[in-house]
């Protein structure tokens, strides 16, 4: 049956009258989480301490992310949430290169988001004498894969202009040349389909509070290949992580494959809000939602450049090089985004000239992206952006 985006719509609980396109940073607020939250603030109340064991608290980091592997293609049983994603990218990549051990090159891409460079970069300076994170340009990335590099570890969508690289290309590219690939699907995951199995990665992460609507600050998620889930050591060795938490021990004994990679204590709240946004899933088919995903972001790039001579397009025309956000440049990028925003159309802005709209099918159509187009033509055209109350910047653009 073809996905009802009528239906996921209703899911949703957005205030009326808003073209919200900025589910690639941060995803609505699913409606079911209300009665998820407050089935978790009862048990808190009711159970306190017992919550642990008779409201599978305990277990929430493992299916939680058995929901989440269905979604990104991965092995059922070797996906964990937990944490942020940055905690996550250096837990694959410490994994990752501990599984290589005679080589000592990251190589990764100018358009990966910092955060997952600084972790890196913090991870090699503590492995210290010869490591170094090693950076191309996207477009040079796969040339770049040489015998030197120990892990590939590479965002598929680049967060700013929203080109796609081809994982499954890079990676068997990486793997002949004996490198692994560490894969990041923040934005990903929820947007399209994803091969992580069947694509090779040996690890991947992404987040949660994108396109998989989990909430402000839900936690991260972390996949392993099954054939490295019992021989990849775990840098950060919390106890929750270990194969017997409650025997205490005081020598670490890693827990069974990727069980390893939980830290320490669930965020237990955030995992409910994350569970009711998952169920929204039950019934969308990722390559009806890549359809629509195009087909609006399309809508969005002719109406956008025909209404908007100033604005050029920044997200790769060709529907297989982008994934599920359509970006534009203009110098005064962040100005008309808050006149846009102040007109009802929410999308963000990334510097230096970056104005970015997220294209988010189960609560997205037409008339939202008409919308957009309306509302860019009217900020453009008057140059609403030189009004001063748009060019304060806030620190969160
Ligand atoms: C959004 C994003 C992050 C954010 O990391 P957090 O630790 O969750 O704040 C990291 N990496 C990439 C590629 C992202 O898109």
């Amino acid at each position: 049956m073809p996905t009802d985006f009528a239906r996921t719509r209703a899911l949703f609980d957005l205030p009326p009258g808003l073209a919200y396109l900025d589910g690639n940073s941060l995803g609505p607020l699913p409606r079911a989480a209300r009665a998820r939250m407050d089935r978790v603030l009862r048990e808190w109340g009711h159970e306190l301490i017992g919550g642990w064991n008779r409201c599978g608290w305990m277990d929430l980091p493992l299916s939680l992310g058995d929901r989440i592997g269905r979604l990104i293609g991965a092995a059922p049983g070797h996906t964990v949430v937990g944490d942020t994603l940055s905690i996550k990218v250096y837990q694959a990549l410490a994994a990752a290169l501990a599984l290589n051990p005679t080589r000592r090159i990251v190589l990764s891409d100018t358009g990966n988001f910092p955060s997952d460079l600084y972790m890196a970069e913090g991870l090699l300076r503590t492995l210290g004498e010869g490591y170094a994170l090693r950076l191309a340009e996207p477009e040079a990335l796969e040339d770049a894969i040489t015998e030197e590099v120990a892990v590939l570890l590479v965002t598929e969508v680049d967060y700013r202009t929203g080109r796609r690289h081809d994982l499954p290309r890079l990676t068997a590219r990486a793997h002949a040349m004996g490198a692994l690939a560490v894969w990041d699907l923040a934005h990903s995951a929820g947007a399209f389909p994803v091969e992580t199995a069947s694509g090779g990665a040996d690890f991947a992460v992404g987040c949660t509070y994108k396109f998989l609507n989990g909430g402000p600050g839900a936690p991260a998620f972390l996949s392993v290949a099954p054939r490295h889930a019992e021989a990849a050591p775990a840098a950060l060795q919390g106890w929750l992580g270990h194969r017997a938490p409650f025997a205490f021990d005081l020598a670490y004994a890693p827990a069974a494959g990727v069980g390893r990679f939980r830290v320490g204590t669930p965020p237990v709240l955030a995992m409910a809000a994350l569970d009711a946004a998952l169920d929204v899933w039950d019934g969308v088919d990722l390559h009806d939602l890549r359809a629509r995903s195009l087909e609006l972001g399309d809508r969005l790039i002719r109406g956008a450049l025909a209404a908007c001579p100033d604005l050029s397009l920044a997200t790769p025309p060709e529907p297989a090089l982008r994934g599920s956000q359509v970006s534009f440049r203009h110098p005064e990028g962040y100005a008309a985004m808050q006149a846009l925003i102040a007109r009802g159309v929410v999308g963000d802005f990334r510097a230096p000239d970056i104005m970015r709209f997220g294209i988010t099918p189960l609560y997205l159509g037409e008339a939202e992206i008409d919308r957009a187009v309306e509302a860019l033509a009217e900020v453009m055209g008057r140059r609403l952006w030189e009004d001063p109350a748009f060019r304060r910047r806030a620190a969160v653009t």
